[in-house]
């Protein structure tokens, strides 16, 4: 596939890079995550030991479990926003093999967090919402989240059926979509992805693993039904919470869809892309801010995706100001609920 060409930096992104910089050598930080990053992760990572060790080996009453198990579900979600993508982008902390250990999180919940490192960090991040590049937007044949994909007569009802969806993203990112990135070693424009002997076993540990302390052993000391129930509701709660925030970053009203032209050219520069491309949700909410690790903040997380979440509050100023003072439209929803309307209303306009 042909290399996409972004126009070379805007005055835009070179004035707020020198802006962002001012903040850090005033407040005399560094840009990684560091103490904040690391008592967030043990009470995360902890509070998932708590509640799966309580569902498996000390099942409560079926109520009292199916609410544990949205919990669980919910836990895992944060850990993904909070630890597992920080550590991907590098910015958990200062300490590299801190930052591998963090982004490792995802092999043990069954991912894979060199494919992921792909598709996110090279794929997404680069080609953000450009049909045919962007994997993000790739949810043919059952979903059509741009112009330029085709439109077929299910993607009417896609506006309603997105919530069932959306809850079986988690198992069927383990158990095929990364089966189908293993196999076929492509993933966006990336093609014939080299694949070495530790990473091999590495992916395939993180699937056995998933599959021992997930299915097999709630089976062997909860017994089948339980297990199916609360596997389900876990699974489900973690595959919905991962994809609504996901999505609401790209695919809500007024984002753009760029196209390149023939000579594969694209019309901005990468951090102006970045900006017409991305939208924010309930940033002034301090709670969705703590769980979704800073991803509702995505535009700064888009155009500084080597700082650390725990600084976006912060940056969110400087980028709002720079976006007005250039003439660039901020995308944001004040609430959650109102960024989940503008979805459905996206997927609606979508699906005609
Ligand atoms: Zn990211």
């Amino acid at each position: 596939m042909a290399t996409l060409k972004f126009n070379a930096s805007s005055l835009f992104y070179t004035d707020l890079k020198e802006r962002v910089n001012k903040y850090f050598v005033d407040k005399k930080k560094s840009q990684y995550g560091g103490i904040r990053a690391y008592i967030k992760a043990a009470l995360l990572l902890s509070s998932f030991v708590i509640l799966y060790c309580i569902l498996v080996f000390n099942t409560p009453g079926n109520l009292l479990a199916i609410f544990l198990c949205m919990l669980l579900g919910l836990a895992t979600a944060a850990i993904g926003f909070n630890v597992m993508h920080d550590g991907g982008h590098g910015t958990f902390s200062k300490n590299k093999a801190m930052n591998r250990i963090a982004a490792l999180t995802l092999n043990f919940l069954g991912g894979s967090a060199y494919f992921w490192n792909i598709k996110h960090n090279m794929v997404h991040h680069t080609y953000t919402n450009i049909d045919g590049h962007d994997d993000d937007i790739e949810i043919t044949p059952l979903m059509r989240m741009c112009k330029s994909q085709r439109l077929r007569k299910v993607h009417k009802y896609q506006y309603i059926y997105w919530f069932v969806l959306y809850g079986f993203m988690y198992f069927t990112w383990v158990f095929y979509l990364d089966m189908k990135k293993y196999f076929s070693r492509k993933i966006g424009p990336k093609e014939d992805i080299k694949i070495d002997f530790k990473t091999h076993v590495g992916f395939w540990f993180s699937k056995a693993l998933h599959i021992f302390t997930f299915i097999f052993l709630p089976i062997a000391l909860v017994g089948f039904e339980k297990f199916l129930l609360g596997y389900s509701i876990f699974v489900f709660t973690t595959g919905l919470v991962i994809s609504v925030v996901f999505q609401l970053a790209h695919t809500v009203e007024h984002v753009d869809f760029p196209v390149a032209n023939d000579e594969q050219q694209l019309e901005t520069d990468w951090a102006v892309h970045q900006v017409l491309t991305t939208s924010n949700f309930a940033t002034r909410s301090r709670i969705v801010s703590f769980f979704t690790g800073g991803l509702n903040h995505q535009i700064e997380h888009h155009l500084f995706p080597r700082i650390s979440h725990v600084f976006y509050p912060d940056l969110s100023e400087i980028v709002r100001k720079a976006c007005a003072d250039y003439g660039l439209i901020y995308l944001e929803q004040r609430t959650v609920l109102l960024a989940i309307s503008s979805h459905v209303k996206f997927l609606r306009a979508m699906g005609k």
